[in-house]
């Protein structure tokens, strides 16, 4: 599964909850920025091929 956000390929990793917008799976970079926006929770994706934090 790619990460959710346009133009990005890499493999999702977190599932990302944003209170602005819809829930989605993004990758590790994505989820990092994500995560700086107030509400947002980021929790990894059991299984998933990348670390996080
Ligand atoms: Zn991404």
């Amino acid at each position: 599964m790619a990460c959710a956000e346009d133009g990005c390929t890499r493999p999702a990793a977190v599932r990302v909850f944003d209170p602005r917008g819809s829930d989605r799976d993004v990758c590790v970079s994505h989820a990092r920025s994500l995560a700086q926006r107030e509400g947002v929770v980021a929790s990894p994706i059991e299984g998933a091929d990348a670390e996080w934090p």
